[in-house]
C-alpha cells in the first residue's frame, strides 16, 4: 500500500485546486477554513455562515459579494488599458455589462454606480430595457440587442429623452424600417450598430453561437441591403457600430482570434464602401476557468485576461494598419467573466449514505454452507479467494481474473432477487460480503488494473445529501454538465477520507453532481469528510455569479434561497446587507397562480367535514400557516 503524503492547509489547497480556480478571490485560511479575499482582507465563510445562522438566516444562503464585481472589472479594463498603452492604440475599451447574465439590483446598480471605467450596458429584450433605463440616474451608454420589434425600438429611441446613448445594433432588415418610421415620429436621430454573422466558430458548448447557421447576425448580402437602404435614407453616419458574439465561455484563444481577424475584415470592407465604423463590439465569450486546468477544455480557458486583450487590440490594431484606418473603440460583452466569482452558494448536508464503506469488518469472515443457496455459496467462495489473493497475491489466482466473476455473481444474485428466486435474507447477506470485498479491494487497489479500479471506486461512492436545489441554485449543471468547484467552508486541515456523490433536494435523479474539480483533474467523486455528530458540515459551490440565479428554476417547487449582499469595510470587518428572504411556500404557490386565501378556507371546511376536535382543528390551522410562512428548504 503506497504511503499517503501529511495532510494540512496546503495539501487541501492542492487537493481542490483553489489557487487554480478561485482567481486570487478565495483561499483556505491556517485554521482550515475558506475565506474570501477583498481588499487586502479576509472573510471567514465558515464563520460568516455561523453570523447568518444566528441571524436567522438558515442555508441554503447565496451569499454575493458585490466589491468581487469591482474586482473583476478592474482587471477587465486594466488588462485592455495596458495593452492599449503598449500598442499604443488611440481608441478606449468600453467593458458592456450584458445584464442578462445576471440582472439583480444589486448588480446592475453596482456597475451603473461605478466610476472607475466607462461601461456601457448591453440589453436584450424590452424588460432588460426597461430593468437598465430604471435604476440609475446617471447618463447609461446601453447596446440593444436581441429581435426587435416596433415598440422595442420606440423604447430604445426613448431613451435619448432621458439623456441615455443608446445604440440600437440591428439584427434584420425589418428592424432598420421600424427604425425609420419611429425616428420620422419622434424626430431624433439614431445610433446604430449591425451585428454580422461570421463564419468563424468558437469551440465549446455555445459553439452554435457562431457560425454561418447561427441564429443572430446579419449574412454578407443582408449586410449590403441595409448598407444601400441607410445611404438611400441619407442615414449612413448613424451606422457607428460592428458588433459579432461567437458564444460564451470560448475555451480556445485561437478561435477568439480568427473571429476578431474575421471581422476586422468586415470592418475593413464596410470602410471601402463608405460606412465609417467607429465601434467594435466583440461580444462576450470570455471565459471564466471554473476547472482551473488553463486548458482548452469547455469550462476551462487556455489563456491569461491578459492574452484576450493583447490578442483583440493587436488584431484590429494591425488590420487597421495595413488598411490606413484609424482604429475603433472596442467594446466587449463579457458578463461571465465580470459576475461568476461574485457569488457562492452555502449549503448543508443534510443526510448521508455509505453504501459500502460503514460494513468493514477487519476479521470478517464468510463461511459456504450446505443450508445457503448455491448462488450466495459462490459468491463466498469468491470472496475468499479474494481475500487470500490479497493476502498473498503470487500464489493464487490474479485478482483481475477474480474480479469479473465476483462482479458477474453479484449480477446473478440480483437477477434471482428479481425473479423472486432469492430470500431477502440471503440477499442482505451477499451485499455485506461485496461490501466487505470493495473495500478490501479499494485499499488495496494497485492490484487492480485502471478500468475496474474506478468501478470499485464508484460502488464506494457515497451519497451526501444537500440542503439546494441544483434546478434553482446551479441549473448549467443540470443542462449543460457545467462544472463549478466545490469545497467544504471548514475541516480543511483534515484529510477528506470520504468519496463522495453530491445529491440535492429534488426527487429527480437528475439531480446531482456528477463531475468535480479535484486534484489531477475532474473527477467522478468529490472527497469530503465524514460527517460529526451534532455538527452542521457546510459546503460552497463556488462561482455561481454568472447565469445562475436567473436561469433557476423551481422543479419541485424549491424556491429562491436566501440571499445577502456581504460589505467589507476597509478595517477587514463586515456588514451583511440587503438581506432578501428566500421565497416562502405561499410566494412561491402564488407564482402559479394557487390561490392560498381559497386553500385556508378548504382546509378549515375539511377540518369541520371530520369533525375534529377545537384543539386539534387550532394547532393543525396554525402548523399549516407557519408552513406556508416558511421557505422551501429543509430546516
Ligand atoms: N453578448 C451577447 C450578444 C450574448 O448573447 C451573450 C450571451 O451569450 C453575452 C454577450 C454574454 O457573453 P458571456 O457569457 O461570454 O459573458
Amino acid at each position: 500500500m503506497s504511503k499517503q503524503k501529511k495532510w494540512n492547509v496546503a495539501t487541501a489547497k492542492q487537493h481542490y485546486r483553489v489557487n487554480n480556480w478561485s482567481a486570487g478571490h478565495f483561499d483556505i485560511n491556517s485554521k482550515g477554513n475558506a475565506v474570501v479575499k477583498i481588499q487586502n482582507s479576509e472573510l471567514d465563510l465558515h464563520a460568516l455562515s455561523n453570523t447568518l445562522k444566528n441571524q436567522g438566516i438558515t442555508l441554503p444562503t447565496l451569499v454575493r459579494f458585490p466589491q468581487i464585481l469591482q474586482q473583476s472589472l478592474n482587471n477587465l479594463c486594466a488588462a485592455f488599458e495596458q495593452v492599449i498603452q503598449t500598442y499604443n492604440y488611440a481608441g478606449e475599451f468600453v467593458a458592456a455589462y450584458p445584464i442578462k447574465v445576471n440582472q439583480q439590483a444589486t448588480v446592475i446598480q453596482h456597475f451603473q454606480q461605478q466610476t472607475e471605467w466607462p461601461m456601457a450596458f448591453e440589453v436584450g429584450s424590452k424588460a432588460e430595457l426597461i430593468a437598465c433605463y430604471g435604476t440609475t440616474h446617471q447618463p447609461l451608454s446601453i447596446i440593444c440587442n436581441g429581435y426587435k420589434d416596433e415598440s422595442y425600438i420606440r423604447l430604445a429611441l426613448l431613451g435619448h429623452f432621458l439623456g441615455h446613448q443608446v445604440t440600437i445594433v440591428l439584427e434584420s432588415l425589418t428592424e432598420y424600417k421600424f427604425v425609420v418610421k419611429q425616428c420620422t415620429q419622434l424626430n431624433i436621430k439614431v445610433h446604430l450598430g449591425m451585428r454580422v454573422r461570421l463564419s468563424s466558430i468558437a469551440k465549446g458548448n455555445w459553439q452554435n453561437t457562431g457560425g454561418e447557421y447561427s441564429k443572430f447576425g446579419l449574412s454578407s448580402n443582408e449586410v449590403l441591403s441595409l448598407i444601400s437602404d441607410l445611404k438611400e435614407n441619407n442615414a449612413i453616419d448613424s451606422m457607428k457600430m460592428l458588433h459579432f458574439h461567437m458564444g460564451s465561455q470560448i475555451p480556445r484563444l485561437k478561435d477568439i482570434q480568427s473571429g476578431v481577424t474575421e471581422a476586422m475584415h468586415y470592418f475593413t470592407e464596410l470602410s471601402k464602401i463608405g460606412v465609417k465604423l467607429e465601434q467594435l463590439n466583440i461580444g462576450g465569450g470570455l471565459a471564466v476557468d471554473y476547472e482551473g486546468g488553463t486548458s482548452d477544455r469547455y469550462f476551462s480557458m487556455d489563456y491569461s485576461l491578459q492574452d484576450y486583450a493583447d490578442t483583440i487590440i493587436n488584431t484590429v490594431k494591425k488590420s487597421c494598419d495595413r488598411h490606413s484606418l484609424s482604429v475603433p473603440d472596442i467594446f466587449s460583452e463579457n458578463g461571465r467573466a465580470m459576475t461568476a466569482y461574485h457569488a457562492v452558494l452555502l449549503t448543508n448536508v443534510i443526510d448521508v449514505e455509505l453504501k459500502n464503506i460503514d460494513s468493514k469488518n477487519e476479521n470478517e469472515e464468510f463461511l459456504e454452507s450446505e443450508f445457503l443457496n448455491e448462488s450466495l455459496n459462490k459468491l463466498i467462495r469468491l470472496a475468499n479467494k479474494i481475500k487470500s489473493s490479497l493476502q498473498c497475491p503470487k500464489n493464487s489466482e490474479s485478482i483481475n481474473e477474480i474480479y469479473p466473476k465476483f462482479e458477474k455473481a453479484i449480477e446473478d444474485i440480483a437477477q434471482q432477487f428479481l425473479c423472486g428466486e432469492f430470500a431477502l435474507a440471503d440477499k442482505a447477506m451477499a451485499e455485506k460480503i461485496s461490501s466487505y470485498c470493495y473495500r478490501e479491494l479499494l485499499d488495496v487497489k494497485d492490484y487492480l488494473d485502471e478500468e475496474k479500479k474506478l468501478a470499485v471506486q464508484e460502488k464506494l461512492v457515497a451519497k451526501y445529501f444537500c440542503n439546494f436545489s441544483l434546478f434553482q441554485s446551479t441549473p448549467d449543471i443540470w443542462g449543460l454538465q457545467q462544472i463549478f468547484p466545490i469545497m467544504p467552508v471548514h475541516r480543511l486541515h483534515e484529510r477528506p477520507e470520504v468519496k463522495v456523490r453530491i445529491y440535492d433536494l429534488t426527487c429527480d435523479s437528475d439531480g446531482r453532481i456528477d463531475r468535480y474539480v479535484q486534484n489531477g483533474g475532474i473527477k467522478p467523486y468529490l472527497s469530503l469528510h465524514e460527517l460529526q455528530p451534532h455538527q452542521e458540515y457546510v459546503l460552497g459551490i463556488f462561482l455561481v455569479g454568472a447565469y445562475q440565479e436567473i436561469l433557476g428554476d423551481m422543479h419541485n417547487l424549491f424556491g429562491d434561497t436566501n440571499a445577502v449582499n456581504i460589505v467589507m469595510n476597509e478595517d477587514g470587518s463586515h456588514q451583511i446587507c440587503d438581506e432578501e428572504p428566500g421565497d416562502t411556500v405561499a410566494e412561491i404557490l402564488s407564482y402559479l397562480h394557487i390561490d392560498t386565501g381559497r386553500m385556508r378556507q378548504l382546509w378549515l371546511e375539511r377540518l369541520t367535514q371530520q369533525d375534529v376536535a377545537a384543539e386539534v382543528k387550532k394547532f393543525v390551522l396554525e402548523d399549516l400557516e407557519s408552513s406556508l410562512r416558511a421557505n422551501s428548504y429543509l430546516a
